[in-house]
């Protein structure tokens, strides 16, 4: 069936019929999307029989890589023997049970509970309820703000895109909704002067201080960030920054919420970025790489406090979706964890890959003259695009340079996403230290060509 259309054929169906997410449909339609036919390891093959390196490990998810044949054979066992139940009305079954342990086991000490959704939107959804939920159950019914950034990215849903501090966000359809706070963020190289990176990590921290009490400590339920800003650019925190806000939740008795949806499962070279970090929240929002991608499945981890809460005062929590804890999509995420764990592959990142990476991107990237901010942790890293290096001068119209740095990588066949004109990269983690050598000299070329455009242009 499939076989019999072409390239054609899909494009035309797809501009007739599919609305595509963060998208301009009428530019998207007029170009004719790139059709994605299969993957294998770190590569994506289109329908043109090009091979593409995808450099951002779909969207920051496909953490275990594409091909696997294990997983496909979880699903289809479990598909045969239990395609779907619920875990509403007092039943389990064995994979999400199974699932929940190993959770807790591969979690830092103090999570032992998991609750489940079907997305990073949604598990920021049920965590914004759960906060208000528990507080209310502790007799604090008034703690109901909760506290985000501006370029923080929670996900889609009415309450992630209130949360997240996307403005272009915000003003379709009238975000964000009541109960919701904004901080700026920790973007040293903006906002830094004349600090130290370490001094710059307590003051911005301390601008969380500030809206705590602008609010009111007594108003506030919880400040939520992700340990590493992904989507907003990859933006990483001086390593003051996060025990100094845990210093501040404490002070003003805030819970501190984790949003790990792309830090957690091993993109750091820990399991979870706050162990990068050193903090400890009261929770921790999950999705992403807990299946890979093979599945959509999300995760909210609650620690002992707010799970004691809600367990002995909270009653019944009104909440919960159709397909939390898919049996399905519990078996593969189960896999899928168990063998970043039993094949090292997080251990990888941590002691092999990550540090290579990281060393190998800033020296390919320190030398360019319009790219700074060389950054990166784990395998996560980014450069920025700037007018004037010595000035730290941004070029005008954001997000300009970014894109055309972005179409000059995609016509290489090489994936990498501009955030602005933040370039990011978070490969899938199975990526070897050859696959970094090629990956990093095709993007070398690419920089080339475009500080020729812009040679050209000034
Ligand atoms: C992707 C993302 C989300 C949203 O996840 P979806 O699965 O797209 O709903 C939330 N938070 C962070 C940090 C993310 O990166």
């Amino acid at each position: 069936m499939s076989q019999q259309h072409t390239t054609q054929d899909w494009r035309a169906m797809d501009a007739a019929h599919h609305l595509h997410p963060f998208s301009d449909t009428k530019g998207l339609n007029a170009q004719g999307a790139r059709v994605i036919t299969h993957a294998d390891g770190i590569y994506l093959w289109d329908s043109e029989g090009n091979k593409i390196t995808d450099g951002m490990a779909g969207l920051w998810c496909v953490n275990i890589g594409y091909g696997r044949k294990d997983l496909p054979e979880v699903a289809k066992r479990q598909m045969e023997e239990l395609a779907y139940y619920n875990t509403f009305f007092k039943t389990t079954h064995p994979k999400v049970a199974e699932l929940s342990a190993l959770l807790a086991s591969v979690a830092p000490d103090g999570f032992e509970h998991v609750f489940y959704t079907n997305s990073g939107s949604e598990s920021v959804d049920t965590m914004i309820r759960m906060v208000r939920h528990y507080w209310s159950s502790v007799g604090k019914p008034e703690k109901k703000v909760l506290i985000g950034r501006w370029n923080g990215y929670h996900g889609s849903t009415i309450g992630g895109a209130s949360l997240g501090g996307m403005s272009y966000m915000h003003e379709q359809g009238d975000l964000p909704i009541p109960g919701i706070a904004h901080v700026e963020q920790p973007w040293y190289y903006k906002h830094g002067k004349d600090l130290t990176p370490e001094e710059f990590g307590i003051q911005a921290a301390q601008w969380i201080e500030a809206k705590i009490l602008e609010v009111g400590a007594d108003k506030v339920a919880a400040f939520v960030g992700e340990p590493v800003q992904g989507a907003g650019g990859v933006i990483i925190p001086p390593s003051t920054y996060w025990p100094e806000v845990e210093r501040i939740c404490r002070k003003y008795d805030v819970l501190l919420v984790a949003d790990e949806v792309i830090c957690g499962f091993g993109r750091t070279g820990e399991w979870f970025g706050q162990t990068h970090f050193g903090f400890k929240p009261d929770m921790f929002t999950t999705a992403k790489g807990l299946s890979s991608g093979y599945l959509p499945i999300g995760a909210v981890f609650v620690g002992e406090r707010v799970a004691r809460g809600l367990i002995e005062e909270g009653g019944d929590f009104n909440h919960g979706f159709t397909y939390s804890g898919h049996p399905v999509c519990a078996a593969v995420a189960h896999a899928n964890v168990a063998a970043l764990r039993d094949e090292g592959i997080v251990e990888r990142v941590k002691n092999a890959t990550g540090p290579y990476m990281q060393q190998r991107w800033r020296e390919v990237f320190g030398q360019f003259a319009h790219v700074d901010d060389v950054r990166g942790v784990g395998l996560i890293q980014a450069f920025t695009l700037v007018k004037n290096k010595a000035t730290r001068e941004l070029f005008d119209n954001w997000g300009e340079a970014g894109t055309q740095c972005r179409d000059i990588f995609f016509k290489h066949n090489l994936i990498m996403r501009a955030c602005g004109d933040h370039i990011v990269c978070a490969p899938p983690l199975v990526i070897t230290k050859a696959e970094i050598d090629a990956m990093l000299e095709t993007a070398v070329a690419c920089l080339r060509e475009f500080e020729q455009l812009v040679a050209a242009r000034s």
